[in-house]
């Protein structure tokens, strides 16, 4: 059966769950084989192998972490030229998008972004997009030998079927382009307990109805286990960071429920959560555009339903 690569999507070695959702779809395609970045693979074997990672490359080079991502594209490019796997996955990112399309550049891969859905087709590897803020799904099929695909997160049901796990270490060369930029120095983000909006099962977010005060909005998400999201208004004014913000110039989610408190629900929003499965909103305006397209609308003040929801939810 030929092989699907996962590029690996952890920090610092602890695997985010998107990675779990590529190994699924990879099942699909053929036989998952899990690309591991970084050191410490050992810590993660189990885990990948329990997702369903027949096989798992790793490589331990540090200039794939040092240099910007032409280095890691070129490693996964040597290793599509010895392969020839049916299709490369990748989590939906800033970087995944650009390690993506140099790859498929490098390979002559067709190459499909910010898929919701991937599958074995009769002529190939079908993908589904859902674009213009929802307005269309697209589907696509790449004839190409190697399908590049970046998924978003949350697109598909974690199936775990244990795989082999078996380790093979990697060597890279290369070329003097991919090493020509050095990172030198990071500095880390202010962390936060709450989960990460991209891989958040649900999402809470408040807009310009918050008048900046997010207290209702961070009690409901943390009795839910949820992370903070925000509309652009609300990171304009500065009350919130841009990396919460949800939109066409913020972050895509498509969480298991979306919580929308004080937000219009402007197409740009729209953009970044229509994919939610379950969409609730909170605005005082009942001809709000959100109201438009929730399974659940509550009209009515953020401050006056957001803390008896919290109380209630907190009792169960
Ligand atoms: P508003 O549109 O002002 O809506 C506030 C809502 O809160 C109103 O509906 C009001 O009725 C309600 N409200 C007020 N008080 C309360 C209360 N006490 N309780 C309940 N409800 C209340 N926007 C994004 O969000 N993400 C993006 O990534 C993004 N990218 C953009 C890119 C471009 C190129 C452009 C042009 C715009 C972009 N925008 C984006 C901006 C977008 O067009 C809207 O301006 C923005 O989403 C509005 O944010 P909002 O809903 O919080 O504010």
């Amino acid at each position: 059966m030929s092989e699907v690569l996962v590029l690996v999507d952890h920090v610092d070695g602890r695997l985010r769950k998107v990675t779990a959702e590529l190994l699924t779809i990879a099942r699909r395609l053929g036989s998952p084989s899990a690309v591991y970045i970084g050191p410490g693979v050992d810590a993660v074997r189990e885990d990948l192998a329990g997702h369903g990672a027949e096989k798992i490359y790793a490589c331990a080079d540090p200039r794939l972490q040092t240099c910007l991502v032409a280095a890691q594209a070129e490693l996964l490019a040597s290793l599509v030229e010895r392969i020839a796997p049916v299709a490369v996955l990748f989590a939906s990112g800033p970087a995944t998008k650009e390690i993506a399309a140099r790859l498929a550049v490098r390979t002559g891969s067709g190459l499909v972004t910010d898929a919701v859905d991937v599958a074995a087709g009769t002529d190939g590897i079908d993908t589904t997009q859902s674009v213009f803020a929802g307005t269309f799904i697209v589907t696509s099929t790449i004839e190409a030998p190697t399908a590049v695909v970046t998924v978003k997160p949350n697109s598909v049901q974690i199936d775990p079927v244990p795989g082999q796990g078996t380790v093979e270490p990697v060597e890279v060369q290369l070329s003097e382009a991919a090493t020509a930029v050095r990172i030198t120095g990071s500095q880390p983000k202010a962390t936060s307990a709450r989960p990460d909006v991209t891989e958040a099962e649900i999402v809470v977010a408040g807009g310009r109805g918050t008048n900046g005060d997010f207290a209702a909005v961070e009690a409901l998400a943390d009795v839910l286990g949820a992370a903070v999201g925000a509309s652009r208004a609300a990171v304009d004014a500065g009350w919130y960071p841009h990396s919460n913000q949800i939109g066409q110039t913020g972050k895509t989610v498509s969480p298991r429920l979306y919580v929308a408190c004080g937000i219009s629900g402007a197409i740009q929003h729209r953009a970044g959560m229509q994919t939610s499965k379950t969409i609730v909103a909170v605005n005082t305006d009942a001809e709000a555009p959100i109201f438009e397209y929730v399974d659940l609308g509550i009209v009515g003040d953020l401050f006056a339903v957001l803390p008896p929801a919290t109380a209630a939810v907190a009792k169960v």
